[in-house]
């Protein structure tokens, strides 16, 4: 299935035509309005973890998935030229994140005050965020839990997300734009479904840009390991002192690592 950077090389014409394909809209349209149920059968399924190999269930969540979405990573910075870039007859809707809607109480808070400096995970991000672009807006938006918004209005809105440290990833369905999640890993299925399973997921797709630490200027604060929703930060015990470890595989290019680390010891460059 097209990634969004193939989508990216898309002229506004070529993109407009991706929606007007029948298929795509007759499915998305069955869809939208089964979204709250299909939430509920994959959440009674993950409910019964104790009882199967979670893992294996993750996988093949993500590999079923796979087949109609993809998902990729972007820095704060991407994800604001992306919007800027959506066209301008492209309607976009927002409305509840579908995982929120059964993750938020059970699996707590999921959201830091980037800008207040606090980065403890104190908060619990708000149900609204699910942003739904052209054909998906069209069909989530006439559902009542949704309404439409401007470019400007969804820009303020990814800069509240980028401030609680929430990811923003562009999705793709059927191959065309469909919408912009902002994960936690608290709260949202595919980005758990990817720590269970290592990050193999065949649904988030890595960002162009991948997090480079300095060590010489790190001090350990630690606040990059407590930002970053991919398991690729974390504190290993050597010599008695917790001593930074970071697994770029790991790394989906998000830059809230960046963003938060007082040391200015993390640049994001080009993974390719
Ligand atoms: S290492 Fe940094 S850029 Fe990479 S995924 Fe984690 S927080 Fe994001
Ligand atoms: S936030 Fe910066 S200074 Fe703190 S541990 Fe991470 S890299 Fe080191």
């Amino acid at each position: 299935m097209r990634s969004l950077w193939e989508l990216a090389r898309l002229n506004t014409a070529q993109r407009k035509e991706l929606q007007v394909n029948p298929v795509r809209k007759m499915m998305i349209g069955a869809y939208a309005p089964c979204e709250p149920a299909v939430m509920d059968g994959i959440f009674s399924f993950l409910d019964s973890e104790k009882k199967y190999p979670l893992k294996t269930i993750h996988k093949i969540m993500d590999r079923f998935a796979s087949m109609t979405i993809n998902t990729t990573v972007m820095t704060y910075e991407e994800v604001v030229d992306f919007v800027k870039g959506i066209p301008d007859d492209f309607k976009i809707a927002k409305g509840p994140c579908a995982c929120r809607l059964h993750t938020a109480e059970d699996l707590g808070p999921d959201a830091i005050d980037i800008e207040a400096g606090e980065l403890d995970f104190c908060q619990q991000s708000p149900l609204n965020v699910d942003i739904q672009i052209a054909t998906c807006a069209e069909k989530f938006g006439s559902l009542d839990t949704y309404e439409y918004i401007t470019k400007d209005e969804l820009l303020r809105l990814e800069k509240e997300c980028h401030n609680m440290g929430l990811v923003p990833n562009v999705y793709m369905m059927f191959g065309g734009d469909a919408g912009i999640c902002h994960c936690s890993s608290a709260t949202c299925v595919p980005f758990i479904a990817n720590r269970a399973i290592k990050g193999k997921s065949s649904v988030i797709k890595r960002g162009q840009y991948l997090a480079s630490t300095d060590s010489k200027q790190c001090d350990g604060t630690g606040y990059c390991a407590k930002v970053c929703h991919f398991g690729a930060r974390s504190f290993v015990p050597e010599n008695g002192v917790g001593k930074l470890h970071v697994n770029k595989a790991l790394c989906y290019g998000c830059g809230l690592c960046a963003v938060v680390c007082p040391q200015n010891a993390i640049t994001m460059v080009s993974r390719f």
